[in-house]
């Protein structure tokens, strides 16, 4: 038996049943995107949103700023791109918590960074600023680590056990921190 398609197309952002005249906005924006634009193939721009796997939004939410209207000719994703943008609760793969993958943030990550279609934000803030953050100490670290002991500067040495200390690594703490002192006596 064939699965009967619905026959309505339900907004992704407030999740209610939408006719063609309440989803004027992002059918005019699929409606001039180049491929479209430029086909011989007559295709129905509505039923597209009824089986489309991409985010859109009615007109309602995108003049009442729930959603975000996209730029699809800026983004990546050439045959199913961003027609709207709404925020979504992704859980972050390091802490567990959840964060908001704000409208704002989406149109960045698409529209500026030029991001794959699939490809979301994998951590919270807090968790990607303490990856960079762990990024740049572990280059600070590997540089000084290349040198022997004895031709580290005390500076390069504090550097060290600054961020051993942070890294919560004692025996490493204590053990570079046992040469500074010796070295300041
Ligand atoms: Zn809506
Ligand atoms: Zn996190």
């Amino acid at each position: 038996m064939k699965h009967k398609k619905s026959k309505y197309a339900k907004c992704k952002c407030c999740n209610l049943i939408k006719d063609k005249l309440d989803v004027s906005i992002c059918l005019s924006v699929l409606k001039n995107i180049d491929f479209v634009k430029n086909s011989d193939q007559k295709y129905d721009l509505y039923e597209w949103l009824i089986d489309a796997n991409f985010e859109w939004a009615c007109d309602k939410c995108i003049n009442e700023k729930r959603s975000l209207i996209a730029k699809p000719s800026q983004q990546n994703n050439i045959y199913s791109p961003y027609l709207a943008y709404y925020s979504v609760n992704l859980t972050c793969k390091k802490c567990g918590n959840e964060f908001i993958f704000t409208k704002e943030d989406k149109k960045f990550w698409y529209e500026e960074l030029k991001f794959f279609r699939e490809s979301v934000p994998l951590n919270c803030l807090k968790c990607r600023k303490e990856i960079r953050i762990f990024k740049i100490q572990n280059k600070v670290l590997s540089q000084i680590l290349k040198k022997d002991v004895k031709e580290m500067s005390i500076e390069e040495l504090s550097q060290i056990v600054k961020i051993y200390y942070e890294w919560d690594k004692t025996n490493k703490f204590n053990f570079y921190n046992k040469i500074i002192k010796a070295r300041q006596n």
